[in-house]
């Protein structure tokens, strides 16, 4: 099975680690690839460049042997001059791999969000969809996403190339990077346990976030 679990990363922490190992745990995968957006940091907000963000990825995913962090959107979008959609995304790896099973994880909160995603309904055609319930995101889905959600939902891990939904009922940590960015920015120091130590020392470092000094 080859298993993508996208993300924006502003900045990567321990409650995407900890999704992806317990990802590897449940359908016993030897790796799992963390694949960043080239998405620029949410509007309104401080981000961090792709850059930064690529290199807090590695080294979060240094922490185990089964996290890869990947770069095929960062490619495409600098190819394309755009961000890449995740339906593209999965249309390049499905082209490399076309019998495999193929497996998209995402949490509640961006499941629910899916059918505002380009193309969203494509995303079923070319892989499994793999949902954690993300603390504090119900799956409180909107009606065409419910019914198509129950048509396709699966029970194990899946077995076809495509068009599966499995949510796995995960124990997730209440951790996000949206409260993360904004710790950092205020100077809190506790935000030091939600994040990877080699990621916060390059935050440190690199002066991320708002971070302008050493706590
Ligand atoms: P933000 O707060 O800025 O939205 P985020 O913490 O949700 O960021 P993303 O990079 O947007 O991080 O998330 C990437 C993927 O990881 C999404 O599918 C999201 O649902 C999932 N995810 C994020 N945090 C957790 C968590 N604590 N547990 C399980 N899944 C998570």
């Amino acid at each position: 099975m080859i298993c993508l679990f996208g993300g924006t990363f502003d900045p990567v922490h321990v409650g995407h680690v900890h999704a992806a190992r317990s990802v590897c745990d449940a359908l016993g995968l030897a790796e799992i690839r963390l694949v960043l957006s080239a998405r620029p940091g949410h509007r309104g907000e401080t981000g961090a460049s792709v850059a930064d963000r690529w290199v807090m990825l590695e080294l979060a995913c240094a922490e185990d042997p089964r996290l890869i962090p990947d770069a095929i959107e960062v490619r495409r979008a600098q190819a394309l001059g755009r961000p890449s959609y995740t339906v593209e995304t999965l249309q390049e790896v499905r082209r490399a791999a076309p019998a495999e099973v193929l497996a998209w994880v995402v949490g509640s909160d961006a499941y629910r969000e899916i059918p505002t995603w380009y193309r969203w309904q494509d995303l079923f055609e070319l892989a499994n969809l793999v949902v954690l319930h993300r603390p504090g995101a119900p799956l409180d889905l909107p009606d065409e996403l419910a019914a198509l959600t129950e048509a396709r939902r699966v029970s194990g891990p899946p077995e076809q190339p495509a068009g599966g939904v499995l949510i796995l009922d995960l124990p997730m940590l209440p951790v996000s990077a949206t409260a993360i960015r904004r710790a950092l920015a205020e100077g809190d120091p506790s935000v030091a346990d939600l994040l990877s130590p080699a990621v916060y020392t390059y935050i440190k470092r690199y002066h991320l976030y708002g971070v302008v000094s050493d706590p």
